[in-house]
């Protein structure tokens, strides 16, 4: 039986490899790298290639979205100075999720997910939440996951040795950067 497709949203390639090879059980995975929150810019193309040379090993179609810096600075405009995990970081989710579901139904692809909850730093709560909302009006249907069930992150974590992935630091904006370098 032909699986059912499904883009998936990531955020990195690190955090990919447990949760691509979960889903991969049940749908055909596209990956979608959007993230223009990551800076600078030397720092987005590191992790772009990354997950281009993950993808490339593992014969999965990528998709790459727009470095769309300025569009993601109007985003979180009057937040820059909220801790992470506050409101800066969920005007950051609720672009690249809104951006997300526009590709999927660009592409005719009925499900949609995210790598972002893998990670123990992010709510899968807020998540799912912010995704719901965006899909209300729109024939994408998002998968509520919480993928650090189970281990996930620590799973990610192994799967990924082999591949020897270049690991960040800091989420990806210059405001967690900042965080990083004053330690
Ligand atoms: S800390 Fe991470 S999630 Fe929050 S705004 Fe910055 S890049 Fe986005």
């Amino acid at each position: 039986m032909e699986k059912k497709k499904l883009l998936l949203h990531v955020c990195c390639a690190p955090c990919s490899p447990y949760v691509v090879d979960l889903l991969s059980q049940d749908y055909e995975v596209t990956l979608f790298f959007y993230n223009p929150n990551i800076q600078p810019e030397p720092e987005y193309n590191i992790r772009l290639k990354e997950i281009k040379r993950f993808a490339e090993e593992n014969n999965l179609k990528l998709i790459t979205g727009d470095y769309e810096i300025d569009k993601w600075t109007d985003y979180i405009k009057g937040l820059e100075h909220e801790p992470e995990k506050g409101k800066r970081c969920e005007q950051c989710f609720k672009l690249r999720l809104e951006t997300s579901l526009k590709k999927a139904e660009e592409n005719s692809i009925a499900y949609l997910t995210t790598t972002l909850t893998v990670s123990p730093h992010k709510d899968a709560n807020n998540i799912n939440r912010i995704a719901q909302e965006l899909a209300e009006n729109c024939k994408v249907d998002f998968l509520n996951e919480n993928f650090k069930k189970n281990d996930g992150f620590k799973k990610t974590n192994l799967m990924g040795k082999k591949y020897n992935f270049y690991r960040q630091n800091y989420c990806g904006c210059v405001y967690s950067r900042k965080k990083i370098v004053k330690k």
